[in-house]
């Protein structure tokens, strides 16, 4: 789909231009103020712009802007020793890279190289990226079949998401049998999923309590490495600074990007253990022409600070609960949506003989209409909303956000 000469995804359409933002809102350039419950799928965790983020960006601007291939500095130094103290456990080499997708292209090359095995298992539907080997692991448009196959290796499983069927232990146990059965050939290098929900597809998807543990012992009982994608979840998202604290698990490799700069600049990172690094730096060459710039770094480890400093994962605990509370009151009950989702990672499921009064998909209609209104949401262009504010967003933003958003709701949903 072609807008204003740039390709955007037919599933994540253009939908306005932004001329400022700040906070909770962006300014279109007609000067409409709009309220954001996207924060740009998970980037600006602390709002737009946070002017102790973009002091530290430009100061380091000033210094230097770039460091290569060959060269490090302080603010290199400063953000790797801050973010392996942050993260749990032996996490403490880090792979440099400029995003989620490249991130997770480093987490599979090393399982393969660590375990000297191929095969990698993923789950249907999440998202890990848009390079071939990601979109193999997660899932891929129905047309890209099209294009080939994207990737050998792959096996995938349905993510063990509750239909409201099972009981969720059922759920997990069922799942749990399919899992051991593909590990147990011990040909796997890696299990890659979120850390216990699914974030990056437009749905909000959670697993059963229990999902993280399991996997745990189940990828340690056959000697593959359990990948965490914390690119959506982590920097507090989910009620912890990162997710996978919510089952107190910790895996082999994780993977950061988003959040980590607040939006300011491109960065991302594949962090694993100093053993696996070691054994694995010679077959896996990591390097990246942009990956740990002096500004993204300079610029993460001062939002970093800010996570810690405010305990930001505190906030978005309770936000989400507000927002919950709000919603399920507002909605009166289960006939028309369900809503669920972890901290501020939340998502309204339309059930499923609920329509549209425009016939087009309810997601599309209720994001159309809530717009219209001044606040900006996104879906899967189905039957799921997610929300996602900034953890920072004032209460009564975040009440008139729920207002509008119920009101959309109200206007173009028959049931
Ligand atoms: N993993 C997850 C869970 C994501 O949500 C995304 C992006 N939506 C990615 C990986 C890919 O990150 P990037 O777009 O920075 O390459």
């Amino acid at each position: 789909m072609l807008t204003e000469r740039i390709i955007y995804s037919s599933s994540l359409p253009w939908t306005f231009n932004v001329a400022s933002a700040s906070g909770s809102h962006i300014l279109d350039p007609q000067g409409r103020k709009i309220l954001d419950f996207t924060s740009g799928w998970n980037v600006v965790n602390l709002g737009w712009n946070p002017p102790a983020l973009i002091e530290t960006a430009i100061a380091q601007l000033r210094r230097n802007a770039y460091a290569s291939v060959w060269t490090g500095d302080a603010a290199r130094t400063s953000f790797a020793e801050a973010l392996t103290e942050a993260l749990p456990g032996p996490l403490k080499a880090i792979g440099r890279a400029t995003g989620g997708t490249e991130a997770n292209e480093e987490a599979i090359k090393t399982a393969r190289a660590y375990t000297r095995r191929y095969d990698i298992l993923g789950l249907w539907p999440t998202y890990h990226g848009q390079s071939l080997a990601t979109l193999a692991v997660g899932s891929a448009p129905a047309t890209m079949t099209d294009l080939g196959q994207l990737a050998a290796g792959v096996i995938q499983l349905r993510f063990p998401a509750g239909s409201g069927d099972e009981s969720e232990g059922e759920l997990l146990e069922s799942f749990l049998r399919q899992v051991d059965e593909a590990l147990r050939t011990e040909t796997v290098a890696a299990v890659i999923t979120e850390a216990g929900l699914v974030s990056g597809t437009g749905s909000t998807l959670v697993a059963p309590s229990g999902y993280l543990k399991a996997l745990r012992e189940a990828t340690t009982r056959y000697g593959t490495l359990l990948v965490l994608d914390e690119v959506g979840t982590g920097f507090s998202r989910c009620g912890r600074l990162f997710a996978m604290e919510r089952e107190g698990v910790v895996p082999d490799i994780v993977t950061l990007g988003k959040a980590i700069t607040n939006g300011i600049s491109p960065m991302g990172a594949m962090v694993t253990t100093r053993e696996i690094a070691e054994a694995t730096g010679e077959l896996t060459e990591l390097t990246s022409t942009f990956g740990w710039t002096p500004v993204g770094c300079a610029t993460a480890l001062e939002c970093l600070r800010i996570h810690q400093r405010d305990r930001v994962w505190e906030l978005a605990e309770a936000k989400g609960r507000r927002l919950v509370r709000a919603l399920r009151s507002g909605l009166g009950g289960n006939a028309v949506a369900t809503v669920r989702g972890v901290g501020m990672e939340l998502g309204i499921r339309f059930n499923d003989g609920v329509r549209s009064v425009t016939g087009t998909s309810v997601a599309d209609s209720v994001v159309a209409r809530a717009l219209a209104d001044g606040l900006h949401v996104v879906g899967d262009r189905d039957r799921n909303i997610q929300l996602m504010p900034p953890l920072t967003i004032e209460d009564e933003a975040m009440d008139r956000g729920v207002e509008i958003l119920l009101r959309a709701i109200q206007a173009v949903v028959v049931h």
